[in-house]
């Protein structure tokens, strides 16, 4: 494969970013679940946008539907109808979803859920856990991996550690916990009498697709409901993908207000969050203010429509699940036959791969710290060169397209094969 860097384009760029290891990827079309590069390599796709193009690049039927929007106008800053019967849709999907409210961005939604957990309580501080992540934003995101060290004993109070150039005191109302640990939560869920909520990746696709101990996510039910706190699943990541009803359905239990994005604009910039009646209901009276120009604009909306009705079908859903489950198992069996210990962890929509030095699946953002990244790395460049594009990040996952094609599978799987014995 020739990777020439887009001619230089890296070096000489304005942008203030480039990609991420082993060199920075310049994509110039996709189709299906395929991507072809500036320089004509093509790879099956596996981050899909960080896991938001989930029906796949250059889908018919968003480009059908939203060619429709450009020429009919796509932005009014009324009401418009996609997003009445988006809203509707995402109710009758999702259990938690009574009121639904639009945002961007995963990150925004996030913080319009965290604002309205602090109005409908009137209280302010919010607990994290270690190694989840809930988007850009200076109160939850720069808290998104604090080391051991930093995180410090979890009986005692901590203010979240920040980036340089953030100044202190903007960020002291999140307290950070260890995930999967109840003695943890039940300390620090005492030590803190001014929470509003508690705030997490039920899958934590941002720690390696952690999941949770089962009874965990009840665990958590339980104690926000005796503490009267707000429970938010952050579903942008297992939102519509792991099925109709995202992760709440998965497990069987209901958050107060789930977040969404990613697979629910199949590409396009959307985001909602949605919850019970009672703690929506502040925003729906203006009593808890929250806006934004571009919220929900009919082309955005229309995509999310469109991508909702295919993620409604359960035979979708399924497919997506059973054709990752078919490579997870192929990891599996190729680890195993090459003698590295790895665990392959998740579910069939979003699952990863961690070298481990025992094989053992994480159960918290402190086991991944003592894994393999720099295996991590080669893996994904051996799966590179054979065509196959993952997440860069050891600590993010694998997303699956709704359109991966028999053929994409066994070539995947020859990849996965090859890249193990190399
Ligand atoms: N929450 C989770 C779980 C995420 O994975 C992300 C993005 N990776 C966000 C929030 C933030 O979303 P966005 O990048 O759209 O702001």
């Amino acid at each position: 494969a020739q990777h020439s860097l887009a001619g230089g384009i890296s070096s000489s760029s304005r942008l203030t970013s480039t990609g991420p290891h082993p060199y920075p990827l310049y994509m110039a079309s996709g189709s299906g679940a395929r991507i072809t590069d500036v320089d004509g390599n093509e790879y099956i796709d596996y981050l899909i946008s960080y896991g938001s193009a989930v029906l796949g690049h250059a889908s018919p039927l968003l480009t059908e539907a939203l060619t429709q929007v450009l020429h009919s106008g796509t932005m009014f800053g009324t009401c418009n109808v996609p997003e009445v019967e988006l809203a509707e849709l995402i109710c009758q999907m999702v259990p938690c979803a009574e009121l639904v409210r639009f945002a961007n961005s995963g990150s925004e939604a996030v913080q319009g859920a965290v604002r309205a957990a602090r109005g409908y309580t009137g209280r302010s501080a919010i607990l994290k856990f270690e190694g989840h992540y809930h988007g850009w934003s200076d109160t939850l995101a720069i808290s998104n991996r604090p080391s051991a060290a930093q995180a410090g004993p979890y009986a005692t109070p901590h203010p979240v550690p920040h980036s340089p150039g953030i100044p202190t005191g903007v960020i002291d109302d999140v307290v950070v916990c260890p995930w999967n640990d109840p003695t943890a939560l039940r300390d620090v869920l005492d030590g803190h009498p001014n929470l509003a909520a508690v705030i997490c990746e039920p899958i934590v696709a941002n720690n390696a697709c952690t999941m949770p101990d089962p009874d965990y996510l009840d665990l958590l039910r339980e104690e926000c409901t005796a503490r009267d706190l707000v429970l938010i699943f952050d579903e942008v990541c297992t939102g519509f993908r792991t099925g109709p009803g995202g992760a709440q359905n998965l497990f069987g239990v209901l958050p107060d207000i789930a977040v969404f994005s990613k697979a629910l604009g199949g590409g396009l910039p959307i985001a909602a969050f949605a919850g019970r009646r009672a703690v929506m209901e502040p925003l729906a009276r203006g009593e808890v203010k929250h806006g934004g120009t571009y919220n929900a604009s009919p082309l955005c909306a229309t995509a999310a429509l469109v991508t909702l009705r295919q993620l409604n079908d359960t035979t979708v859903t399924k497919r997506i699940d059973e054709a990752g489950q078919r490579l997870m198992e192929t990891v599996r069996r190729a680890a195993h036959d090459n003698r590295v210990p790895c665990a392959v962890q998740g579910v069939g929509a979003m699952f990863q791969v961690v070298f481990s030095s025992d094989g053992a699946p994480t159960r918290g953002y402190r086991d991944l710290l003592s894994a393999d990244s720099g295996r991590y790395d080669a893996f994904r460049h051996e799966l590179l060169k054979r065509g196959v594009h993952s997440n860069a990040y050891a600590m993010a996952c694998w997303f699956v397209p709704a359109v991966v094609s028999e053929d994409d599978l066994s070539a995947t799987c020859q990849a996965v094969e090859g890249a193990f014995a190399a």
